[in-house]
């Protein structure tokens, strides 16, 4: 059995970085940057005006303007503003040259074609200078995954379209006889395959696009079908069936099937039963069956391997640290992540840590990483965990 880690890394030696593909602005959101990009322009591309008011060339209190003319966003002024003259300006307009200066419209008292400054004016000229936000050839760079703060300013920066990560293809295979697909009627024997569903949402949310393939049952006929249907996806995610029990087909036959295995067995809990290869082109994992195990070897295993994919930094599912509300007992030999609370005071585990129980699941709002063997934790130390919410 090997440890979390050295899972970890053996996935990212199976990953495959992906390809690039071009989008619009408008469907960049979540996706990863694959090219650093550059602005094709200055911003602002002139000085421009930061408020409504006159533009002058110098002023102090009780100096007196005649008004030659107008500038507006989107239609500046040709002229230029010599001594005693002020153009009326608005916010966004190119200042005009010969002005150094807005007086905001608050500022003065205007009678026909004459401003007088009427108040105290402050050091601010309320002028944006020509590449005060950003200059031409300013790059936003490779590697990010692009919200909507990026776009806004890779619009401003006038680059309709991005070079980003092709999404991973993701093929969800639940393994049983007894599963049914939720909405469909269960007969007594039967549950409803839940990990398939909470694993597509979680790809989804990961920026893959993940593919629900149909259950395939415990033999090897089905198997090999749903693994032929999965054909040309870049990962290949099978639930279930991954012990070593007589029914358990991933365990028994993927390898037969044409796996090519690279471990199989990691020492944690809940989740211990993972294995992961290569079949044909596409990388394989193997998650346990238990609802609560597989959703935790995806926020574990499966997101830092699509986050590879994509080309983010390769490495553990990122922790933080918060302290605890009560104490922990001593941990086993097999690192455990605890389904825990976060409250007030800290971080409390739930009682009940069955790898069955998704209600429990439901209601934490963090994985407590403990390492294998580690000691009893007393209230008020500080432990790794893992956000899920
Ligand atoms: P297995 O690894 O196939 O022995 O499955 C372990 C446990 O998880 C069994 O109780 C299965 O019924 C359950 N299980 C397996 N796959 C799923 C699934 N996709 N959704 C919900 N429960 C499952
Ligand atoms: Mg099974």
């Amino acid at each position: 059995m090997i440890s979390v880690a050295e899972a970890l890394d053996q996935l990212f030696e199976l990953t495959d970085l992906l390809g690039t593909e071009t989008v619009s602005l408008l469907e960049a959101n979540g996706r990863v940057l694959a090219e650093d990009v550059h602005a094709n322009r200055d911003q602002p591309p002139f000085d421009s005006s930061a408020m409504d008011g006159y533009a002058v060339s110098a002023a102090k209190t009780g100096d007196v303007f005649r008004v030659i003319g107008e500038a507006a966003a989107g239609h500046r002024f040709n002229g230029i503003v010599g001594q005693g003259e002020a153009v009326r300006i608005f916010t966004g307009a190119p200042v005009p040259d010969g002005a150094t200066q807005i007086v905001i419209q608050e500022d003065v008292s205007r009678s026909g074609d004459q401003i007088t400054v009427t108040a105290e004016l402050s050091e601010n000229t309320h002028i944006r200078p020509s590449g005060g936000d950003f200059r031409a050839g300013d790059a936003v760079t490779a590697g990010r995954i692009l919200g909507p703060n990026d776009i806004a300013l890779m619009a401003s920066m006038n680059i309709p379209q991005v070079p980003v990560a092709r999404r991973p293809k993701v093929a969800l295979i639940s393994t049983g006889d007894e599963l049914v697909m939720p909405g469909e009627v269960p007969n007594d024997d039967q549950i409803i395959a839940s990990n398939t569903m909470g694993l597509h949402a979680l790809l989804r949310d990961l920026g893959a696009e993940p593919r629900l393939l149909p259950i395939a049952r415990d033999n090897e006929a089905s198997l090999r079908t749903a693994l032929e249907m999965a054909a040309g996806v870049d990962l290949i995610v099978t639930i279930g069936g991954a012990s070593v029990g007589d029914h358990d087909v991933v365990a028994n036959l993927a390898p037969k099937l044409g796996m090519t295995q690279s471990f199989y067995k990691v020492a944690m809990r809940p989740g211990k039963p993972l294995m992961a290869g290569r079949f044909g082109k596409a990388m394989m994992i193997g998650l346990p069956g238990n609802p609560v195990s597989a959703m935790v070897c995806g926020h574990v295993f499966v997101a830092p391997v699509i986050r590879a994919m994509l080309g983010l930094p390769t490495g553990a599912t990122p922790r933080r640290r918060a302290v605890l509300a009560e104490d922990l007992p001593p941990n086993g030999p097999r690192e455990h992540y605890m389904r825990a609370r976060m409250t007030e005071d800290g971080l409390v585990a739930f009682g009940a840590q069955d790898s069955s129980l998704l209600s429990i699941l439901n209601e934490a709002d963090a994985l407590i990483v403990r390492p294998s063997k580690d000691e009893a934790r007393a209230k008020g130390i500080s432990v790794e965990y893992i956000p899920i919410r």
